[in-house]
């Protein structure tokens, strides 16, 4: 283990995409960094990001273990809404950040990733009986 986390873990899926051995279509690739599109998209757009690094299940504890690769994988995801044109989308601008965290939240690959989301208006988020008109908010 270094300050980067572990290199790779077998058993994990996103380690498996970084070292090509489950096929992504990639969207952009730095040294510290993969950006590949969702298998089941949840909008037009939609590309995870994640550090290649394995050793942190969630953002939480990547912000807490590495906070300068936490803020550079803002700046990843920033670059790849910027890339796949949703800053200045024709239609509709903007794009949504998503990092699920555990179970409440439907967390499934505990190798922290970044979704990017965008290409259409995204509605709102949380748990249907938490929307607009719902309960208040606690
Ligand atoms: P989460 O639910 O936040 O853990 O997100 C995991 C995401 O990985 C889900 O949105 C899945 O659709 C996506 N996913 C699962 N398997 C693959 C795969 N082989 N390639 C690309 N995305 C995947
Ligand atoms: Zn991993």
């Amino acid at each position: 283990m270094t300050s980067m986390g572990s290199a790779f873990d077998e058993s994990c899926l996103f380690c498996r995409i970084v070292a090509g051995r489950v096929p992504a279509k990639v969207v952009r690739e730095t040294e510290d960094f993969l950006a590949f599109r969702d298998i089941g998209p949840q909008a037009p757009t939609h590309v995870l990001v994640i550090p290649k690094a394995h050793g942190y299940r969630d953002v939480g504890e990547l912000a807490a273990k590495n906070p300068e690769l936490a803020g550079r994988l803002l700046a990843e995801g920033a670059e790849v809404a910027r890339e796949e044109g949703l800053t200045e989308h024709p239609d509709i601008s903007g794009y949504r950040f998503v990092f699920n965290t555990d179970d409440a939240a439907g967390q499934t690959v505990y190798h922290v990733h970044l979704h990017v989301l965008g290409g259409d208006a995204l509605g709102h988020f949380g748990s249907a009986e938490h929307g607009r008109s719902g309960s208040a908010p606690h």
